[in-house]
């Protein structure tokens, strides 16, 4: 959990390798020098490599140890173990003490890179508040954030990092959340704003009251998910595990075969001379270069989309959003700003401003971008003592008591359940109708904006032949026009949100395998549906919890170009993946090829591979760097 801790860890890792490698480097040379000196032969020099060997082979031995509990049998250390034991039985010293030489060099350069992203990606997350001022009776009390319960009252000074979600109650400034959001532009707060944990006080004395207790707050949230993203693999770094579980036993036989068959059926071949080049078969085998360049590109993914505010939940996703076909847009909040403007106040027995009042009252306590515009627009203080009860029917509207009174308040398919009579109406936006004791009260014209950014983002989508859907519960006029300012191909409107699930279902039996199907919402009323998707990307992660929880990748900004940026990013993630496991096989097929005809040393194999290892970390750190 602990970021610091861990990156500490590693380093300590390191540093023990690097000990190891020097004493191993050292016992080596002096064997070399005193074998010249004394210029012993047979068993003597064995006696002289055999320290160098010990102390380059413990750690590699105790992993096949540590492996064979897990059972887990064939590896590339137990391929290393067996061809190097093998030459120093055979007289090789040298040769076997360079390759477990090089092979820890090897071992040390994989494990500096992955360290190296993981910290990268840390840094960037570097979200974790270490202390939070609390305010007491006489002054100020230093805690850690997770002492902090709700409703205490917490002094955010400059400089300082907001340790848990809560309200501003005294002050103004300037908040940077680009840790968080990847945004960098700071944006101001005052009184009654919110604070995200993680986020920079950059300017002003904020005084605020804790809404959420550290564990529920956003840091803790976030940082969870990030860690949770490494144990999710992508199906190309499941085929390298699988590909190495096949191939490493196979190589093995193949290495004993090379050993014994030859000198069997042609008797004039030289017994000693096979089993040497068996066991360079068996180094130059490894697959070592393979294995560390996939986890690493999927990382160095993964830390760039984080990078630009693109949270994404695992690898696989990474990966299948590179396969993505089809994007399935929800409208309200997605493909609009969820920002509602009153159109048309149309009362029926009342007078406009008494029909706003009833709405605003009934929509005191729902998040529906609806219930807040509406509140907005009424623009007065809702005095909840009058609102004795309400309930939420999602796809339809609110159910509430004001005054004593039963007031219904939703769209026209919720008129009509209820058996309700209600005025049709036929201009461009969503009526919201209202009826009270039975008796229809009229209706309220709203409409919404097209979301900044999204018609450059489905421009980009149908120039790149990807398929564009809206799903609505919405009526078909609002939808028709929506979707054809925005050039979306297809459209579902009137949907329930279980509606949307079955939608969404019938497309995903209709694709191949192969193809992908996303599904970007705003976790109001499509939780199930982003649950439900291959991948479910949520817009502004940073409001909505239900989105943080069901969605796959998160948006930390409701800017819809960042899927863009997303999209590029899983391709060139995967192409960098594709390129060095085609590089990797390729290199070793000639490898063993050479070392069959004995063209090859001990160390040339090793060396050899150790060159493919470090040109496919190169190739993988580039996407860590991908162009923003
Ligand atoms: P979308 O699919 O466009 O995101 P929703 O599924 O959230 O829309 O809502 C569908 C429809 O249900 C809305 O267009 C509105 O008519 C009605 N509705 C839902 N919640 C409310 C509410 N709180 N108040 C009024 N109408 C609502
Ligand atoms: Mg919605």
């Amino acid at each position: 959990m602990q970021h610091g801790e861990e990156g500490a860890a590693m380093a300590k890792d390191v540093k023990i390798k690097l000990i190891e490698l020097a004493a191993g480097a050292g016992l080596y040379l002096g064997a070399i020098i005193a074998a010249g000196y004394w210029s012993v032969a047979g068993s003597w020099k064995l006696v002289l490599f055999l320290p160098a060997y010990i102390v380059l082979s413990e750690g590699i031995v105790w992993t096949i140890y540590k492996n064979f509990r897990k059972r887990h049998f064939f590896d590339e250390n137990l391929l290393m173990i067996l061809a190097t034991a093998g030459a120093m039985f055979v007289g090789r010293h040298k040769e076997a003490v360079a390759a477990l030489l090089f092979y820890q060099v090897g071992n040390l350069v994989e494990a500096v890179s992955l360290n190296h992203t993981k910290k990268s990606i840390a840094e960037f997350m570097d979200i974790r508040p270490d202390y939070a001022n609390l305010k007491t009776g006489s002054g100020e009390k230093t805690i850690s954030p997770g002492e902090l319960r709700r409703g205490q009252i917490i002094v955010i000074k400059p400089g300082e990092k907001v340790p848990v979600d809560a309200v501003v109650t005294k002050g103004a400034s300037m908040i940077d959340a680009k840790a968080l959001t990847g945004e960098s532009q700071p944006n101001e707060v005052k009184i009654g704003s919110k604070l995200f944990s993680g986020s920079m006080n950059l300017s002003g004395m904020l005084e605020a009251r804790v809404y959420k207790a550290y564990e529920e707050s956003t840091a803790a949230r976030i940082m969870k998910l990030v860690e949770e993203a490494n144990d999710k693999k992508a199906e190309s770094e499941n085929f390298a595990g699988r590909f190495t579980k096949y191939y490493t036993p196979a190589v093995t036989l193949l290495g004993i075969l090379v050993m014994i068959l030859p000198p069997m059926m042609f008797p004039g071949y030289d017994a000693g001379t096979w089993m040497y080049r068996g066991l360079i078969f068996l180094v130059a085998a490894c697959p070592c270069g393979l294995l560390v360049s996939v986890p690493l590109a999927f990382l160095g993914g993964i830390g760039a989309a984080s990078r630009q505010g693109v949270l994404i939940k695992g690898s696989n996703f990474l990966e299948a959003l590179s396969d993505t076909e089809t994007f399935v847009f929800d409208k309200t909040g997605t493909l609009t700003e969820g920002v509602f403007t009153v159109r048309e106040i149309s009362p029926k027995g009342m007078s406009e401003e008494e029909l706003l009042e009833l709405t605003a009252y009934g929509e005191a306590y729902s998040t529906h971008p609806i219930a807040v515009s509406l509140r907005e627009a009424y623009g007065k203080s809702v005095d909840t003592e009058r609102v004795s009860y309400t309930k939420e029917h999602s796809g339809f509207g609110v159910e509430a008591e004001i005054d004593g009174k039963r007031v219904l308040i939703g769209n026209s398919k919720y008129m009509s359940s209820q058996g309700m009579f209600y005025q049709p109406v036929s201009k461009i936006g969503t009526a919201v109708h209202v009826a009270v004791d039975g008796e229809y009260a009229g209706y309220i014209l709203i409409s919404d904006m097209i979301r900044k950014g999204m018609r450059k983002t489905l421009r980009w989508m149908e120039k790149h032949q990807i398929e564009t859907v809206m799903l609505t519960g919405d009526n078909d006029r609002v939808a028709e026009d929506v979707a054809k300012k925005l050039g979306i191909d297809s459209v579902f409107a009137n949907l329930m949100p279980e509606d949307k699930v079955e939608q969404l279902e019938d497309f995903m039996e209709s694709q191949l395998e192969s193809e992908k199907l996303a599904f970007v919402g705003d976790g109001i009323n499509d939780a199930p549906v982003l649950a439900r998707a291959d991948i479910g990307i949520a817009m502004g992660g940073l409001g909505a919890d239900a989105a943080l929880q069901a969605a796959d990748i998160i948006l930390m900004e409701d800017e819809p170009e960042r899927i863009i940026n997303a999209i590029r990013i899983s391709k060139g993630t995967v192409n960098a993946v594709k390129q060095n496991m085609i590089f990797a096989i390729g290199m070793k097929v000639i490898l063993l090829m050479l070392a069959l005809f004995g063209y090859v040393s001990m160390q040339d194999a090793i060396i050899a591979d150790m060159a493919v290892m470090l040109i496919n970390i190169l190739n993988s750190f580039w996407v860590l760097k991908f162009p923003e």
